[in-house]
């Protein structure tokens, strides 16, 4: 073998090693800061209670006519959802509505299993939702290859910036956070925010999804800037759980510090 030849070959399995051990590295980081167990339960109030899925929160709401899921986990058979929900005195079928925070596969495997909802997403999220658009950011793209189609419900629907939702006479403001998806959206209902994955609870902080698991990483800064005139205590994300008197976090958050 010529030496150039050598030396290129080797070079290119240099950085293919270090190619794979990043994303070794990577995959470690993500299981690890995801919720460890199916099943655990982190409450705000009473029907109010986020459910690990399996490594993703998903949140039940419930409402005078039944309950509205915040995503619906990672989950096919949404086992951990459906027995949270038999505790409250509920079924499948009472779930009437499901708000997607955004289309990746950690939060929408369960969706097969609450067919009579009407499913919520945000703009420019359909894409992702129906398969069309590929899937960006590292981690997302490599969790992506792993995880089935999900089973949509028949009633799908997009849902503007800025619209007020009625649910069961409660409103509900939808606000367009792209960047960790393109069309991720925030979901403000009385005193918490919904926000998926565009933000997560860091302790005493607030930070914002990194890069890796973005679509569009300057977009989900922006997106990030929104939340601070929101006016909540709680916020529910979709995987290090709940953080009270969140305000001033997102007011440093958008304010830089
Ligand atoms: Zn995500």
């Amino acid at each position: 073998m010529k030496p150039w030849l050598r030396n290129t070959l080797l070079g290119v399995g240099g950085v293919v090693l270090v190619v794979i051990v990043a994303l070794v590295g990577l995959v470690g980081w993500v299981i690890s800061s995801m919720p460890s167990s199916q099943g655990a339960r982190v409450e705000i109030r009473e029907g109010l209670v986020g459910v690990d899925t399996g490594g993703s929160y998903a949140w039940i709401v419930q409402t005078e006519g039944g309950a509205v899921l915040v995503d619906a986990g990672m989950d096919p058979e949404a086992t951990a959802l459906k027995a949270e929900l038999a505790a409250m005195g509920l079924s499948p079928d009472d779930v009437h509505t499901v708000l997607l925070t955004h289309a990746h596969g950690d939060h929408t495997a369960g969706l097969g299993q609450f067919p009579h909802a009407t499913l919520v997403h945000g703009p420019n999220e359909a894409g992702l939702l129906y398969g069309t658009d590929v899937v960006l950011g590292p981690a997302p793209a490599l969790m992506a290859g792993m995880m089935s189609e999900p089973v949509l419900p028949a009633e799908v629907v997009e849902a503007s910036d800025g619209q007020i939702l009625d649910l069961d006479g409660e409103q509900v403001t939808v606000v367009a956070t792209p960047g960790h998806t393109l069309g991720s959206a925030t979901y403000h209902w009385g005193d918490v925010i919904f926000v998926g994955d565009a933000v997560f609870n860091a302790g005493d902080d607030v930070m914002v999804s990194p890069s890796f698991l973005n679509s569009d990483d300057a977009a989900a800064q922006r997106s990030a800037r929104r939340l601070g005139p929101l006016d909540a205590e709680w916020m529910a994300d979709g995987h290090a759980g709940r953080t009270q008197g969140v305000d001033p976090m997102l007011d440093a958050l958008a304010a830089g510090s």
